[in-house]
């Protein structure tokens, strides 16, 4: 971006923040109801397609609203300020967006592969566009927690595509996208290769119970692929290119965080409203202990969010080794002090903030989710920073 370009490009993130801000106080009210059914939050979807948001990361020559990562980021977070459940599934939509737009442009291909490739998005995007498609990104299989580790999901070739047969495990969207798109191998080729499986294709469905701790709008249950027929055409990324994702564009795993760092505006807001006794049942803001507290959560917040503003602005392709040491450490420190925020928020206002309606306990709940989830949990990237800088092993070893 040149100098003359930046005010633009700030703006325009500006109003598309601002698309999910107008959305926000629905939302938020909507947001008790999904948690305590743990049920998809089709209305908000409905919402954010009428918004032109299920495009957000399509190209705006595909009639999308063109954003880059670093817009996503700004956007999810805002999301994750009114709705928990809708930015975690938005990022699965929208991460699929990034990796065959902007991340795939970054990355190597054949003339021949990249011919095959705009042709096979422009009608993924398409879909989003003209019919409204949600896509889901179930790669889980609690095998291994590298990106292109533990892959057991398998794709058998068959005359005009592929019969994929397997298992996700959080596959979240399991009953709402439109298409489940899926990290699959073909015998006797470690490649990771990228397929999206059509909802209500035969051979797919989902097992088990949804009743966790939190996130429970995500609904992601077990999903099933046994002997499930793909076409072709919808491998969404040229073999080898995935692999590619975790060398050389690893901020890409970085997407989840911006959900939880959205949940921690939400319990600053609310703490924030609580002492001030503008919700709650009245105010605390002269109390010394109660101040000391806010102090506390005040610093903690701006140094996560500081830490996240910094590595969403070095996102990109072929980082150095710093800037990826530097995205683990604010993956640890998003997804740990989500939950720890939350517990400090509970500590500082008190039993009456506990109390449904409040978000508070849902935030606390939601909150603690963040730090599970591969391939950059909290333990994954607290095993690679151990590890950077000290052992020859690291050396050539995927950041993902
Ligand atoms: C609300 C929610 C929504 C989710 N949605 C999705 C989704 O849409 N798509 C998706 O792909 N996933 C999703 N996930 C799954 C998530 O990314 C993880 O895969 C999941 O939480 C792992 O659970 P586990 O019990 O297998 O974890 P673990 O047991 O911690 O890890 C899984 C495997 O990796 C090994 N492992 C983990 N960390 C390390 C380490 N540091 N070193 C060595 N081995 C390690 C473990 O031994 C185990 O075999 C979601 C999770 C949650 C909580």
């Amino acid at each position: 971006m040149s100098t003359s370009d930046r005010p633009t490009a700030a703006a325009r993130q500006r109003e598309l923040v601002g698309l999910v801000a107008d959305l926000g106080p629905t939302f938020a009210e909507r947001a008790a109801g999904y948690d305590r059914e743990a049920r998809f939050p089709v209305e908000n979807y409905a919402d954010l397609r009428k918004a032109g948001l299920l495009g957000l990361c399509i190209p705006a020559d595909h009639g999308g609203l063109g954003a880059d990562f670093a817009t996503y980021g700004l956007v999810s977070e805002e999301l994750g300020r009114y709705c928990g459940s809708t930015a975690l599934t938005f990022n699965m939509h929208t991460a699929t967006m990034l990796l065959c737009g902007q991340i795939a442009d970054d990355l190597a291909m054949s003339a021949a592969e990249r011919a095959r490739h705009e042709r096979r998005r422009a009608a993924m995007f398409a879909g989003v566009i003209e019919k409204g498609h949600i896509h889901a990104q179930p790669f889980s299989e609690g095998n291994a927690p590298g990106a292109t580790a533990g892959v057991n999901t398998l794709a058998v070739p068959v005359d005009g595509g592929w019969r994929l047969r397997g298992r996700k495990i959080f596959a979240s969207l399991s009953g709402a996208a439109d298409r489940h798109n899926v990290i699959c191998v073909t015998p006797d080729d470690p490649t990771i290769r990228f397929m999206s499986v059509r909802a209500g294709a035969e051979g797919l469905r989902t097992e088990g119970e949804w009743d966790p701790l939190g996130m429970r709008g995500t609904v992601s249950l077990t999903l099933v692929m046994d002997d499930v027929f793909v076409p072709a055409e919808a491998e969404l990324l040229p073999p080898g290119v995935f692999d590619q994702v975790a060398s050389r564009w690893p901020h890409f795993y970085l997407t989840l965080s911006f959900t939880y760092l959205g949940i921690m505006r939400a319990v600053m807001d609310f703490t924030d409203d609580y002492l001030a006794g503008r919700v709650g049942p009245g105010a605390r803001r002269d109390n010394p202990q109660k101040q000391a507290g806010w102090a506390q959560l005040q610093v903690a917040y701006e140094r996560t969010y500081a830490l996240a503003r910094q590595v969403l602005a070095e996102a990109g392709p072929d980082p150095t080794h710093e800037q990826v040491r530097r995205a683990w450490a604010a993956a640890v420190s998003t997804m740990e002090t989500a939950p720890e925020l939350a517990s400090l928020a509970v500590r500082v206002c008190g039993g009456r903030s506990l109390l449904r309606p409040q978000p508070l306990e849902r935030l606390y709940r939601d909150a603690r989710c963040g730090a599970t989830m591969l391939p950059w949990s909290v333990e994954a990237c607290l095993d690679r920073l151990g590890r950077a800088g000290l052992s020859a092993a690291e050396d050539g070893e995927p950041y993902a």
